[in-house]
């Protein structure tokens, strides 16, 4: 069951359609797991179309989910529409994965570009077109810990498949965790399945040297792949 949710800034700003959109697509893959938020958020957008409405005689109904959406098809004038998702449905994919992070991902998030990192954990960066943060899908190993790191800023992690517990907790799929600057972690997968996340980070993790040495090839991938 998802226990850890986007808090009630999160929510709002992303119903007024003003996070960033690394954090906008982590905040719509959660509302594709969790009815709870959903309708926390269907609410803001009721109440703010009554405001816009006492502002201006007409006003558009204003729905975060579906105005995600076509920020999302803007920013990717080329890529093919999908009219499901395109029509901002919340629910997820018949594979299990949010429709937006499928969308994002091109389809099948294994063609996307995974960078191996140590025998137990590979990278997919994705380009979401922000430029404030960076966004990326995690698989951690069954079983296997992530090296053990600090954190510069703030990081978002949407647990997509499977499960990871760390000092503070175990966290399931649909799961919004948030870490800030300074706090130090070491997630593990649990034994039973690979554990997929879409993770988004403010700054880069804060290098100890075998953290570093494993994030090299990341990086430079990063400075030549999206230099953009
Ligand atoms: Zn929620």
């Amino acid at each position: 069951m998802v226990s850890f949710h986007p808090d009630s800034k999160f929510l709002t700003d992303f119903a007024a359609g003003s996070l960033a959109m690394s954090e906008a697509v982590c905040v719509a893959a959660h509302l594709e797991f969790c009815g709870k938020c959903r309708a926390h958020v269907q609410q803001l957008s009721d109440v703010a179309a009554q405001m816009m409405a006492r502002l201006e005689p007409i006003a558009d109904e204003h729905d975060g989910f579906e105005s995600l959406m076509q920020r999302i098809d803007s920013a990717e004038p080329a890529a093919p529409q999908e009219s499901a998702v395109r029509a901002g449905r919340p629910a997820l994919a018949a594979s299990g994965i949010p429709r937006v992070v499928e969308k994002l991902a091109g389809g099948n998030l294994q063609d996307l570009n995974w960078v191996k990192l140590g025998g137990s954990l590979r990278i997919a960066p994705m380009d979401v077109g922000c430029k404030r943060r960076q966004t990326a899908i995690y698989d951690i190993k069954a079983g296997r810990p992530m090296p053990e790191h600090e954190h510069r800023g703030e990081e978002i992690t949407v647990l997509l498949k499977g499960s990871f517990s760390d000092a503070d907790g175990k966290y399931v799929r649909g799961d919004f965790v948030v870490r800030h600057a300074g706090e130090r972690h070491q997630p593990t997968a649990t034994l039973d399945t690979d554990c997929i996340c879409l993770v988004s980070l403010e700054q880069p993790v804060k290098p100890s040297s075998l953290w570093y040495r494993l994030m090299e090839p990341f990086v430079q991938y990063r400075l030549s792949g999206f230099s953009h």
